[in-house]
């Protein structure tokens, strides 16, 4: 068996496509396989997929490959433009490539495969190639494959964002709650985003009135968004983003008190984890702090916060008169922050108590957010919001991507 005939076998190549002669260059560290049709050779028509077309003329191309060991491969060919009855003179498709790019259908799926597991920026520097090839080939199937998935059985959906850079450019995510999967990602974070999501949900053969739960933060954009697009949607708010503002009350009431308590100093971290989270130096300071003679504001702030925490553990039954208690109490605690905390309960007041309804929450979200996290070490020092957005697709889309293999 001459080289060439095993080449021929190795890339499945069918007639009239042959592989002519392979060049091997030990120095640059390459192989050229020239590929070529055979004489009188008839082709497809691209469009309409007629038999038996001719070869009108042709075009010298190459594609980069799977490498041979460590060997780059470039594949070389003339390709043909076809003359069809039909549609008159095309550019003939090749069976190892899509029209248009410069890699062979076997090292995209390897692009595709090492995408999900490495740094783009890393992967292009393994294969020689410039990232924004490597990235039009993660564009080309990722869209692909969004353009073949359903979404028609969506009915509850999480909306959380995600800063693209370090405090600007944000980006939206809209997630299947039941199958934990990005279905939606767009730029920005206004109510115009979800508008875009509900477009994009019908286009998918989704339903807008077919979602009946929406769980996000208490960012005014979403919660308009989602009153406009899907007014029968419940609003169930986000436990975790609640919390974080209870939170931060507690913290800036500790920064109010600071410059009149110095036993306070390098105390913050202390007020912000769960008791069982502190180490056994963190939990004595929080005893001493705590002691009712001392008087701290901040010790009241944190024990609010602590009693806000039972809330999610209350029965179906209880939980709004024990958030009424809370409410009333965070009112009266005549510290300013816990107030407008409270004030902010009572604003989203169905919302939080649409948990013990809906039990949805983001704790599918933060799971996401993970491979979220991923994503943006995958594009890091490419993280355009649409490349962010591409790699999100990628790994949390749960997209079928029909590869190659
Ligand atoms: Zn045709």
């Amino acid at each position: 068996m001459k080289d060439t005939e095993l080449l021929q076998l190795a890339m499945g190549l069918i007639p009239p496509w042959q592989v002519m002669q392979c060049a091997f260059d030990k120095e640059q560290g390459r192989l050229d396989i020239s590929i070529d049709f055979v004489r009188g050779g008839t082709f497809l028509c691209p469009e309409c997929n007629r038999a038996g077309c001719k070869a009108y003329d042709t075009e010298e191309r190459t594609w980069r490959h799977l490498n041979f060991f460590q060997y780059e491969t470039h594949l070389h060919a003339r390709v043909p433009r076809v003359q069809c009855e039909s549609c008159g003179i095309k550019v003939a498709n090749v069976p190892w490539a899509r029209p248009g790019s410069g890699f062979t259908l076997l090292f995209e799926a390897l692009i595709m495969a090492l995408a999900g597991q490495m740094p783009v920026q890393a992967l292009a520097r393994i294969v020689k190639e410039h990232d924004t090839r490597l990235w039009r080939v993660l564009d080309h199937y990722v869209a692909e494959a969004r353009a073949k998935a359903d979404y028609s059985t969506v009915e509850q959906v999480g909306v959380d964002e995600t800063a693209s850079r370090r405090g600007h450019n944000y980006v939206s995510l809209f997630v299947d709650l039941e199958r934990s999967q990005v279905v939606y990602a767009c730029e920005g974070k206004d109510a115009a985003t979800v508008g875009l999501f509900k477009q994009d949900l019908i286009a998918h053969g989704g339903a807008a009135e077919a979602v009946s739960e929406v769980c996000c933060d208490m960012s005014p954009a979403f919660i308009s968004g989602v009153g406009e697009q899907f007014p029968q949607a419940h609003l169930t708010f986000d436990k975790f983003h609640v919390l974080k503002i209870i939170n931060e009350a507690v913290d800036e009431v500790r920064r109010q008190e600071r410059a009149s308590r110095p036993e306070l100093a390098k105390t913050r971290y202390i007020w912000l984890k769960n008791p069982e989270h502190l180490t056994e130096r963190q939990a004595a300071t929080l005893e001493r702090l705590s002691l009712k003679k001392l008087k701290l504001k901040t010790a009241r702030a944190y024990h609010l916060r602590l009693v806000f925490q039972e809330f999610w553990e209350q029965g179906k039954e209880g939980a709004e008169a024990f958030l009424r208690r809370w409410y009333s109490w965070a009112v009266r605690s005549r510290l300013a922050p816990m107030r407008e905390a409270a004030a902010m309960v009572k604003r989203h007041w169905s919302g939080i108590l649409r948990w013990f309804e809906s039990r949805v929450s983001n704790g599918i979200l933060e799971g996401i957010n993970s491979l979220v996290q991923a994503a943006k070490a995958r594009a890091r020092g490419y993280r355009t919001a649409r490349n962010l957005i591409t790699m999100i697709y990628l790994i949390a889309g749960k997209l079928d991507f029909s590869l190659p293999t």
